[in-house]
């Protein structure tokens, strides 16, 4: 079995510009210590890979063969990724908003988007070989590498915070993967990641942007999002950021679909959202830096923004400015509200993730950053069912205010 399909070029990094043959197993840069990303043969593509060709192609993020790094053969899918695009018409109707859109990831494999990426560097390292893989989570990650690990035959290690919420923890124990958990933010949690795998170097990381094919599997978003809006791209793109793989994953499909010819230069404008107790990319990007700094007493309900300090920080502020986008943080109290909102005005689980989104949305359209005519796209990144806690929450705000 070829470990990597045709069209793959180089892997080159996102920092430095250093490239490397996609050969043997790469993590990140050698020489500066940044992402790298996966450059293919678009000019060799563009005649065929077009996007005629998708019509009845199999109904997972597969279908975009030709711009995968791993072949479709070699890999167990689960059926990840092709997950609808709804309409929002009551929530848009609200909001004045009739081109209102939410990108439902919760229906992936394991009830989140991190599955997108995880079928992609699992089955890329054990193409390469790899046995064990692990990584550092605030859950849904750590859950979907344990059931990719599963389908493909390899063993897993993951390291998640203490207050992870259970039902990650519950699909990492029942997968059969060896749970370690951490005090601490995420960022504790890789840290022991990382001294364990001092002494166990024979343990793959799968953490987020070290290695190189996570994205690839993220980047998918962006050209089902071309394909169920019939051939165009949205205004606006909200998008829960954590370690931001999906951001970055799908401004890489833009330029993809620019050079295959499928689009022009334009681009949506895209807007990294975040919790207000661990806002690190909003605070960079309102200060105007090309970096973020480490968010000191990461705080929200969010566990998936619970992310301190991320890797590809430079590559998220950088698509916002290039977009026009914007970067906002809201409240958790917003974050419950948007919960109870949405599940009652469109029938939508919101993970409180995918909640921040609309939280964001309705700060947006006040603000008059949002036309009525614009398309928006909102994303749910995952099932409320994986956060019973922040449920009860939920509820017990829901029905104090109907007994008021
Ligand atoms: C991981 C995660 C995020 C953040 O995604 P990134 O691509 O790492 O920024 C958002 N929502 C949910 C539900 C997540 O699990």
């Amino acid at each position: 079995m070829q470990p990597v399909t045709e069209h793959v070029d180089r892997l080159v990094c996102s920092a430095c510009g250093a490239t490397f043959a996609p050969e043997p197993l790469h993590t990140v840069c050698t020489h500066c210590g940044r992402p790298l990303l996966v450059s293919y043969r678009l000019e060799a593509l563009c005649d065929r890979f077009r996007p005629e060709v998708l019509a009845g192609r199999v109904r997972s993020l597969w279908r975009y063969a030709e711009v995968l790094p791993v072949p479709f053969d070699a890999v167990r899918s689960l059926g990840e990724g092709w997950t609808p695009l709804l309409p929002q018409p009551r929530l848009g109707r609200q909001l004045g908003l009739p081109n209102l859109y939410v990108k439902d990831e919760s229906l992936n494999p394991g009830g989140s988007f991190k599955a997108r990426g995880l079928a992609m560097a699992v089955a890329a390292a054990a193409l390469r070989g790899v046995r064990q893989v692990g990584l550092a989570s605030a859950g849904n990650a750590a859950g979907a590498l344990a059931l990719y690990a599963a389908r493909m035959g390899l063993s897993a290690l993951v390291f998640m915070p203490e207050e992870t919420p259970e039902p990650a923890v519950w699909e990492c124990r029942l997968a059969g993967a060896q749970v370690y958990q951490v005090p601490g933010t995420i960022a504790e949690a890789g840290a022991a990641f990382e001294a364990y795998r001092r002494e166990h170097p024979e343990v793959f990381s799968v953490a987020t942007l070290r290695e190189p094919y996570r994205v690839e599997g993220k980047k998918t978003m962006g050209y089902e999002l071309f394909e169920q809006l019939g051939g165009r791209l949205p205004d606006v793109i909200l998008y829960p950021t954590g370690g931001g793989t999906g951001l970055i994953g799908m401004w890489k499909a833009f330029d993809e679909m620019e050079a295959l010819g499928w689009i022009g230069p334009e681009r949506p404008r895209m807007v990294a959202v975040q919790a207000a107790g661990c806002a690190p990319i909003v605070r960079a990007f309102q200060e105007g830096h090309e970096t973020a700094e480490f968010w000191e007493n990461a705080r929200t309900l969010a566990a998936g923004l619970r992310v301190p300090k991320a890797l590809g920080d430079f590559l998220i502020l950088r698509a916002l400015r290039e977009s026009n986008g914007t970067a906002v943080a809201v409240e958790d109290d917003e974050i419950l509200e948007a919960m109870a909102r949405w599940a009652q005005a469109e029938g939508m689980l919101a993970a409180p993730e995918g909640a921040a989104t609309l939280a964001a949305l309705l700060r947006l359209r006040e603000a008059g950053w949002v036309q009525p005519e614009e398309t928006v796209v909102l994303f749910n990144t995952a099932s409320a069912h994986k956060y019973p806690a922040v449920v009860h929450r939920v509820l017990s705000r829901v029905e104090a205010t109907e007994i008021r």
